[in-house]
C-alpha cells in the first residue's frame, strides 16, 4: 500500500508531466471510481485545466481551474501517461488531455475513489477534513497530551490519521525502533521526552523516504518504471530473523492490532 513518501513521490513526478495540461474528456470504464454522477463528472472537469497538484496526507488533490480532483490512491492505485495504446483491464479512469496524451488511473483492487469539489471545498473533504497534522508539523505538547488521555498500543496511536498523519505500517516500525520504543507500549505511559523523540524520528524517517522516493516492497510502484529505494534502508520492518543494525539481536515479528510488526527485542523494551 502506498504510504506518504510514496504519495508525495507520486505527486513530484506528476505533476511535471501533467501540469497545464487541459482535459479535454475523461472515460471511466469502472464508473464506481468516480463518485458522482458520471456525466456530470464529465461535463464539469471537461476543458479545465490542471495548475497543480497538491497533498494532504495520503490524498492527491488536483487543482484544476474550477475545481479539485481528490484521489485516494488506497492499495494499489497508480497513474500512467500514455497516448494511444489500447486501454488495459486495470485502467478505470482515463484523462484525454487536448495534447493527444492522457493520464490513466490504474487499480488492481479497485478500491481508489476519484471526488471533484470546488477549490476552497477541499478541506471540507470528509477524509482531508479528519486528518490530524504531519509529524513535521505537529504541536508536541498538544500531540503529548492527547497520547496521555489514551490508552491504546503506540503503534496503534501512531497509524491514527486523526492523531498524526501520514505514518503507515512501515514508517511506524521503523520510527518506534529509532526511538526505542515497544510497539506495544501504552501511549499513557510515555514520557514527554519519549514523545518527542518519538515525533523527530518519524520526522526524520518520513523525509529520508522522500528523498529516496518512497519504499518499493511488495511490487508497489508510484509511476511506470519508478522504483523507491528506501527499503534499502528499513532497520526493522520486513527483516524478520536478521540481526538488529544496532545490538546483532534477531529482529521478531509480531502483531499488534492485527498488523504485522518488526521489533528488536533488545532496543525496544
Ligand atoms: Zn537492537
Amino acid at each position: 500500500m502506498p504510504e506518504l513518501p510514496e504519495v508525495e513521490t507520486v505527486r513530484r513526478q506528476l505533476i511535471n508531466l501533467i501540469r497545464d495540461e487541459t482535459i479535454a474528456r475523461v472515460e471511466a470504464p469502472f464508473p464506481p471510481i468516480i463518485t458522482h454522477d458520471l456525466h456530470w463528472f464529465q461535463d464539469t472537469i471537461k476543458d479545465q485545466v490542471i495548475r497543480d497538484l497538491d497533498r494532504k496526507g495520503k490524498f492527491l488533490i488536483f487543482m484544476l481551474d474550477r475545481h479539485a480532483m481528490i484521489i485516494h490512491l488506497r492499495m494499489e492505485g497508480r497513474f500512467h501517461i500514455k497516448k494511444d495504446e489500447p486501454v488495459l483491464k486495470h485502467e478505470h479512469a482515463i484523462f484525454h488531455f487536448a495534447s493527444g496524451r492522457n493520464l490513466r488511473y490504474h487499480d488492481v483492487r479497485k478500491f481508489g475513489r476519484i471526488t471533484l469539489v470546488e477549490k476552497d471545498r477541499v478541506m471540507h473533504h470528509p477524509g482531508i477534513a479528519a486528518l490530524a497534522p504531519e509529524p513535521k508539523h505537529l504541536d508536541v505538547n498538544h500531540f503529548y497530551r492527547r497520547l496521555k488521555h489514551k490508552r491504546v498500543a503506540v503503534k496503534t496511536a501512531l497509524l491514527d490519521q486523526r492523531l498524526v498523519a501520514g505514518l503507515g505500517n512501515i514508517y511506524v516500525d521503523e520510527t518506534l525502533f529509532h526511538a526505542g520504543i515497544h510497539p506495544k507500549r501504552l501511549t499513557s505511559s510515555l514520557t514527554k521526552k519519549q514523545v518527542v523523540r518519538m515525533v523527530e524520528h518519524a520526522t526524520h524517517v518520513l523525509a529520508r523516504a522522500v528523498e529516496l522516493g518512497g519504499a518499493t516492497i511488495r511490487s508497489y510502484q508510484a509511476i511506470t518504471g519508478v522504483h523507491g529505494r528506501f527499503q534499502n534502508e528499513l532497520a526493522v520492518h520486513t527483516k524478520k530473523d536478521e540481526p538488529c543494525p544496532i545490538c546483532q539481536t534477531p529482529i521478531i515479528k509480531i502483531k499488534v492490532g492485527g498488523r504485522g510488526t518488526y521489533v528488536c527485542p533488545k532496543c525496544q523494551q
